[in-house]
Order: C-alpha cells, then structure tokens, then sequence
C-alpha cells in the first residue's frame, strides 16, 4: 500500500498519523555552489532531494520526506559566481529548530540526509543536539555514504581512484545527467585533479578522504571548480549510482526503527 510520503503535502491530520505510524523523517540538507562549467549550482540540492524522494517513494509505509533545507555551509566557494553561504552557527540552529519541530510532534526517529562535504560535520551535530534536546532519535548521513554505494560507485569509476569522485565530478555528473540531462553542458565538461594531494592529504567523496581534514578556498584547488572528471559521466552510471543511493537510504530507516533505545538511567542518587 502507498501512503503520502511528501511532508509539504499533508494534512495535519495525515501528520499525526504519520508520526503514530512511527515514521522516520527524512530531512535532506544541501547547499547552493558552483559546480564546475557543465554543472548547475542546485547540483547538490537537486542530487540529495532526489535520492531522498526516491528512498521515500519506496519506503512510504515508513518514512515522511520533509522539503530539503536548501542552504548550506559553502564560504570556502564564494570565489566562485553562484555561491550561497549561510553561517555555521545559522545552519546549526536552522538544522535543530527543523528536528525540534519533528520531534515536537511525534516523530521519533530523524534521518539527515546530507548533500554537500562541508555540510557533513554540522549535519553530525545537529543530529547529537537533537538526541540531547529532544526525545527522538537522530543520525546523520552523506547521501554518497550510504551502504552500497560505494561499491556500485567504485565498480562504475573510469576516473582516478583518489581524487576523480570529488566534486562535479564523475559521480555527481553521472547522478545529474540521469536526473536533468537538458541542464548538463557535456561539451564544457572538463577534468580537472589539481587539489594538490600529498602523503597525508587527499579528497574523493566515494574513497574518503586522508589523515589530514582540510578545507582551503576552492579557487585554491581548482581553477573551473571542478576536481575529478567529469567527462566520464554517463546517465546509465547515474541510475545505478541513484537506485544505489535510495536503497542505502531505506536499509537506514529500517536500521534506525529496529533500533530499540532503552530508558536512561541517572546514576547520582
Ligand atoms: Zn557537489
């Protein structure tokens, strides 16, 4: 049986009842930036709402899909034309007033789902704030993280194995052509692996990263924006990285409702 998923659509009535099913909110969180020549700046935006909606629309019994928080944490692009950039503090605070409010009203089980890198330790906080302040249980996660997607990822790559999944890059070109092909500029796509890795430094979304956790300004690593290669993009690698995507995204639902939280227990009297 299908159920509404689409937060923004419901009733309060059907709100309630959601919440009463024991439904995990999924609340994605991206960011506006510069994504290379070829790329959109919703490309973050765009990918994560969409594995989240397709997530939702297989799990509806069980999930509610809340509309995405559009802004993100993105100051080290402003160099870039494009770029919208709310404060760390500002993103934290928005974050938790959301999972507040979902908590406020029954849900018991938040999902962040993250689509921008620089997004991901304050998504990681706003989900612990949330456990503390609230009674529902919260958990972060990147999109791009989520289980089974790394191995699709890494079994599709044609890109260098450090640094060629990175950002406007194969992965998210692919995950954008399969969505909007009519927005994707292949002819301007361009590779480009200039970000300077050493022996304790590197970055790829679908690799991980290195010992060092670093963030210079963009313009620093990259003269187009982008870091990986974008031109070994294709739509059939972007349906299989999506499906790969919102498969990962329900295994977590159905983790985080199996999850049972025992009462707490104060050890001071
Ligand atoms: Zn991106």
């Amino acid at each position: 049986m299908a159920f509404k998923y689409r937060y923004g659509e419901m009733t309060w009535p059907e709100v309630k009842e959601a919440a009463a099913r024991s439904c995990v909110a999924l609340v994605p969180i991206a960011t506006l930036e510069d994504h290379g020549p070829h790329l959109p700046i919703d490309t973050d935006l765009l990918l994560c709402a969409s594995v989240c909606e397709l997530a939702a629309s297989r799990a509806s019994d069980r999930t509610v899909l809340v509309p995405p928080i559009n802004h993100g944490y993105s100051p080290h692009h402003m160099d870039f034309p494009g770029a919208i950039t709310i404060g760390p503090h500002t993103l934290i605070d928005y974050g938790l007033d959301v999972c507040k409010s979902l908590a406020h009203h029954g849900f018991e089980r938040i999902l962040i789902v993250n689509g921008h890198g620089s997004n991901a330790p304050f998504a990681d906080i706003i989900a612990r704030l949330c456990v503390v302040h609230t009674d529902a249980l919260a958990a972060a996660v990147n999109y791009w993280a989520a289980p089974g997607v790394r191995e699709i990822a890494e079994s599709l790559r044609e890109s260098q194995p450090v640094g060629g999944m990175n950002h406007a890059c194969e992965f998210e070109t692919s995950l954008y052509l399969a969505l909007r092909p009519e927005l994707v500029d292949m002819q301007r796509a361009v590779a480009e692996y200039s970000h300077r890795p050493s022996k304790n430094y590197w970055t790829d979304l679908i690799a991980g990263d290195g010992a060092l956790a670093m963030m210079e300004h963009w313009s620093q690593l990259s003269r187009t924006g982008v870091l990986g290669d974008p031109t070994k993009a294709t739509v059939e690698k972007g349906r299989a990285l999506l499906d790969a995507a919102a498969n990962g995204i329900v295994e977590l639902v159905d983790e985080m409702l199996a999850r049972m939280s025992p009462p707490r227990t104060d050890h001071h009297s």
